[in-house]
């Protein structure tokens, strides 16, 4: 689905992501993780096309949108949940799930607010509180349902479960899982780097901009290395 060749980041001085390759099979949960700095979020707004890659290629779909705007890839299907949910937060949680769909027939919109509403049902009760009113857990959930609404090929999730309480975790990765289970095709960011590695078919590893490890998901979850060396845990 995604297939990244060789992408390279700079912010100034900086090179945040140097000379990136990897790609996210079609219907499966890629995770890359990887230490604060490492350039995981700078990849993800490159592909979502939120910053522009000074070398390298993205192809979606074995279509080269390296050069395709922010607003046209949201069409073609690449649709990012970004870090710190950022939801709007003066405007309802009906009104947000909206601005989601803003690019499909209103018709199609107005039902899978439905869909939406039946998958979260606190949307449904909170459909007409400002989003800024909800808790952290729920603000992800709406972040989620408003990525979703743009009727996703690929979904880059960006550090969903950051600053949540244990159980609000565990309530986002069961989603995860529940969107792989029908099919969804997922980029995921996350420092929880076990529960990732366990929804995920393959997982990438970042440091300093750049893949140090690869493998598939179950194989990473059992590396000694990785664990000890990469992400200072036990996973
Ligand atoms: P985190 O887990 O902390 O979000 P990350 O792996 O997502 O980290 P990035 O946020 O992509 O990493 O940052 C990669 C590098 O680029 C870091 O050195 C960061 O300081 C730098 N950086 C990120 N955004 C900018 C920016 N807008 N301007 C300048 N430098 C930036």
């Amino acid at each position: 689905m995604l297939e990244i060749q060789g992408l390279t980041v700079t912010y100034g001085p900086v090179e945040a992501v140097s000379g990136l390759s990897f790609h996210v099979a079609c219907g499966t949960v890629a995770t890359l993780i990887g230490p604060n700095g490492a350039g995981k979020t700078t990849t993800l707004n490159a592909l979502s096309g939120v910053v522009r890659p000074s070398r390298g290629k993205i192809l979606f779909d074995g279509r080269d949108i390296t050069r395709m705007s922010a607003h046209r890839r949201v069409s073609a299907g690449i649709v990012q949940v970004p870090e710190g949910r950022q939801v709007l937060a003066g405007m309802s949680v009906r009104e947000n799930l909206e601005l989601g769909g803003y690019r499909r027939p209103r018709c199609e919109v107005l039902r899978d607010m439905e869909r939406m509403e039946e998958r979260f049902p606190i949307l449904r009760d909170r459909r007409y509180a400002p989003a800024g009113s909800l808790s952290g857990g729920e603000q992800q959930m709406l972040a989620i349902a408003r990525g979703l609404m743009a009727k996703p090929k690929v979904l880059l999730l960006d550090e969903p479960s950051l600053g949540l309480a244990p159980k609000l975790v565990t309530a986002i990765f069961n989603i995860v899982r529940e969107l792989r289970d029908e099919g969804q095709t997922i980029l995921l960011v996350e420092q929880n780097a076990r529960q990732a590695l366990v929804i995920s078919s393959y997982g990438y590893v970042m440091e300093s901009g750049s893949l140090v490890l690869e493998g598939p998901a179950d194989e990473l979850r059992s590396d000694q290395k990785l664990a000890q060396t990469y992400l200072g845990q036990t996973i």
